[in-house]
């Protein structure tokens, strides 16, 4: 992780904005905005059987510098452009999958590539909640125990990982890896 930015969060109309690089996406006075401080992931995420994932935030000042673009990515988030192959999977922010089986298909259609050597690239915005949640997925689909893939979440990519009570029973929830 390096940098930091200020991601102002706007419950009433569930619109987020990087503080003095974004226009603001709601001025509503009476609104009650929450200031978060991030930093930015551009993270190698080694899952529990060894497959890396690259894990990232969104910086709206430079999205898509890479030293070396990945060979696919998947989008939890639709503010995502970027030239490389990519896919993008609708999951709100700071909440859970609508459909747990299509979530689960696309992480582990990304999964099947990492293990084929591609290099693949999992994000969202701030790369804690949504982003946090699919690695924990992640990491049950190689093998994880659903009840600690929180932890390992947060003690191997970041403490921030998974923002959301919901997002932490969601995980849990998770049928464990078979064989
Ligand atoms: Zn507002
Ligand atoms: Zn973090």
């Amino acid at each position: 992780m390096s940098g930091s930015r200020v991601h102002v969060w706007c419950p009433e109309r569930g619109v987020s904005w990087v503080a003095g690089v974004e226009p603001a996406r709601c001025t509503e006075p009476g609104h009650r905005h929450q200031r978060h401080e991030v930093h930015r992931h551009r993270d190698v995420v080694l899952l529990p059987d060894r497959t890396p994932v690259t894990a990232v935030s969104f910086d709206p000042v430079e999205p898509y510098a890479r030293d070396r673009p990945p060979d696919f990515a998947l989008y939890l988030d639709p503010r995502w452009r970027p030239g490389w192959p990519h896919d993008h999977h609708a999951w709100p922010d700071l909440g859970v999958p609508d459909d747990a089986s299509a979530a689960l298909a696309a992480l582990a259609a990304l999964l099947a590539r990492a293990r084929d050597g591609e290099q693949v690239e999992i994000g969202c915005l701030g790369g804690h909640g949504r982003t946090g949640t699919a690695l924990a997925a992640l990491a049950v689909l190689t093998g994880e125990d659903p009840r600690s893939a929180v932890a390992w979440v947060r003690a191997r990519y970041c403490p921030m990982a998974v923002e959301t009570a919901e997002q932490e029973e969601w995980v849990a929830s998770l049928p464990p890896a078979t064989g």
